[in-house]
């Protein structure tokens, strides 16, 4: 049986690598998020390259309940719904709070939190229908831990960490299983690039912004790397993975230990 997996976020960092790692077992794919076409494309095309299943892209902006809704719909249509939903989708803004922009509050909310609940109350019905499904929320270890100047990203890990709990209980009896996966550092694209950015405008060494700035709170001070998330997903949307459901794993090098 071919499983469908959707994954929003997924044209770029830990979203890609989950697609990929599910894709190396045979699902359908139904990518999600920005890029230019030619990118969006390439992706495709690669990831099309690792699975004998069928592999879509829809471009349903995460901030928008109807586009969500249309991306549920093309998915109970083409693949009668989705077995795997991962929600991905992230976006951060960092600013104190008497100076954050109401716009950057609301847009986080909705990309973060908000596109998950729309997401998952479209995948239900159909995973019961089946009576298996497996619902991966991408949280992170400001899910369970704060700091300044991330109000509203660490409102909405916290808010989808309660989601998670709730959907598990209420789906408990039906084979699906709901958990978030909380990364501390991950090495992507966009942390990648910022490197040689904060180096500069700090007036120190790359070595200096890995170790002193971004890996400060990370006892292992090294990054986590997409694919250790994506095998931490794998496992999760596995069979094996039957009854771990309502709760976390952290995958974040000590962070939350302190
Ligand atoms: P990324 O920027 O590499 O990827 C984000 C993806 O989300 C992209 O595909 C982008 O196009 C898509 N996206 C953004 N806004 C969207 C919208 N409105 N609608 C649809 N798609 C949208 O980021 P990443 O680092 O891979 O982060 C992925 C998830 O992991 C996020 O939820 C993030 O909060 C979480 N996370 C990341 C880290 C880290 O250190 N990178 C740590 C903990 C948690």
């Amino acid at each position: 049986m071919t499983r469908t997996a959707v994954i929003t976020g997924s044209t770029s960092g830990i979203g890609l690598a989950i697609a990929r790692a599910l894709a190396k077992t045979g699902a359908n794919i139904v990518l999600n998020g920005f890029g230019a076409a030619d990118e969006i494309r390439t992706v495709s095309d690669e990831v099309a390259g690792l699975t004998s299943g069928t592999v879509l892209h829809h471009a349903a902006d995460m901030t928008k309940p109807s586009e969500i809704a249309d991306m549920m719909a093309m998915v109970v249509d083409r693949f009668g719904g989705a077995d795997i939903l991962v929600n991905n989708a992230g976006v951060q803004f960092v600013e104190k709070i008497e100076d954050f922009p109401v716009d950057q509050w609301d847009r986080i909310i909705a990309v973060n939190l908000s596109s998950s609940f729309h997401t998952i109350r479209a995948a239900i019905p159909p995973m019961k229908k089946k009576g298996w499904g497996r619902i991966i929320n991408i949280a992170s270890a400001h899910g369970l831990v704060a700091s300044p100047f991330k109000s509203a990203y660490v409102a909405a890990k916290h808010g989808i960490m309660g989601l998670t709990k709730t959907v598990a209980l209420e789906v408990a009896e039906s084979g699906i299983t709901a958990n978030s996966i909380c990364p501390g550092y991950v090495l992507t694209p966009l942390v990648e690039k910022q490197i040689p950015d904060q180096a500069r405008t700090r007036g120190i060494t790359e070595e200096q912004v890995i170790n002193e700035v971004m890996l400060k709170g990370q006892p292992t001070k090294k990054f986590i790397t997409v694919e250790q998330v994506a095998s931490l997903a794998l496992y999760l949307a596995s069979d094996d993975a039957a009854q771990i459901t309502g709760t976390h794993v952290s995958m974040d090098g000590g962070w939350t230990a302190q």
